[in-house]
């Protein structure tokens, strides 16, 4: 396993991580759209990441096959799920192409996924093959909101773009409407709900450091050396703008479910 990828792994994990009441919040809601008795449901997870979806829900006694390319990050995963392994079986597999058969699932989870992927219609194929009938597609995704973040991203991008590299932003919203539209086409009725807003703090470091660690999907295509040349000009531009990188600002943060049930 390279040590990099494990790295990138955890550093994704503690800039994305829910606190537990909100992680519980979403644990409850998704149960609550299944509406399959918890010890009977087997849930599969398409990009399960590092877990922070799927650990609450294998706590309340569903079984869990969670799905991911990365081995990095189903590393990490493993490591937070010791002592629950046994409900949980992982699949380093591509979600355009499920190893599992049609009609075994209860629930599909779905959470900031759809937009890495060009061709998402295999992986929402994929998806809905492997539904039984009765069972829902569960997709999620956070919202975030600060000045201050907004402003250093915004320099971030005029940065890359004064090297010629465009940025390509919105196309995680984009791709949500282009899969709900998809799924009113099959004649499916998704239905949406905001399932928790909370407030959380963090460091100028820390958004400067989430940048620099690349963690954020749209910093991923900036060419490495377009990437080296930039950072030291943000960090030298917050520095002036901020002063202390280590004063904390406030977050507003945000979960949304939709569920789509199968026929
Ligand atoms: N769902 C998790 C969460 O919300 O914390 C992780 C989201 S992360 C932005 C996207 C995840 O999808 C990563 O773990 C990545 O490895 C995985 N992924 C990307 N493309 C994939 C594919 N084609 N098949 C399976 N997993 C994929």
């Amino acid at each position: 396993m390279p040590k990099a990828s494990v790295r990138m792994a955890y550093a994704y994990d503690r800039l994305r991580a829910y606190p537990p009441e909100v992680a519980g919040r979403i644990a409850t809601a998704i149960g609550n759209a299944l509406g399959v008795r918890g010890e009977e449901a087997v849930l599969l997870e398409l990009g399960v990441g590092t877990g922070r979806i799927a650990l609450p829900l294998i706590a309340r006694g569903y079984r869990y096959l969670a799905l991911d390319k990365d081995p990095g990050m189903l590393e990490v995963f493993r490591q937070k799920a010791a002592g629950v392994m046994r409900k949980v079986r992982l699949i380093e597999a591509d979600a355009r192409a499920i190893p599992l058969p049609d009609e075994s699932v209860h629930g599909v989870i779905v959470v900031h996924l759809w937009h890495l992927l060009p061709d998402w219609p295999k992986a929402l194929a994929e998806a809905l093959r492997v539904l039984k009938p009765g069972g829902v597609l569960l997709e999620g995704w956070d919202e975030m909101e600060a000045e201050e973040e907004r402003l250093i991203q915004e320099r971030w991008r005029s940065l890359v773009e004064a090297e010629d590299v465009g940025v390509v932003r919105g196309l995680h919203r984009k791709r949500l409407e282009e899969v709900e539209e998809t799924l009113k086409r099959l004649g499916l009725r998704p239905k949406t709900k905001q399932v928790v807003q909370w407030r959380e703090e963090r460091t100028l470091r820390q958004a400067l450091e989430a940048l620099e660690e690349r963690l954020y999907s749209f910093t991923q295509l900036v060419p490495e050396e377009v990437h080296e040349r930039i950072m030291p000009g943000l960090w030298a531009w917050a520095q002036g703008e901020f002063g202390d990188l280590d004063r904390s600002f406030t977050l507003e943060r945000s979960f949304t479910l939709r569920a789509t049930r199968m026929a």
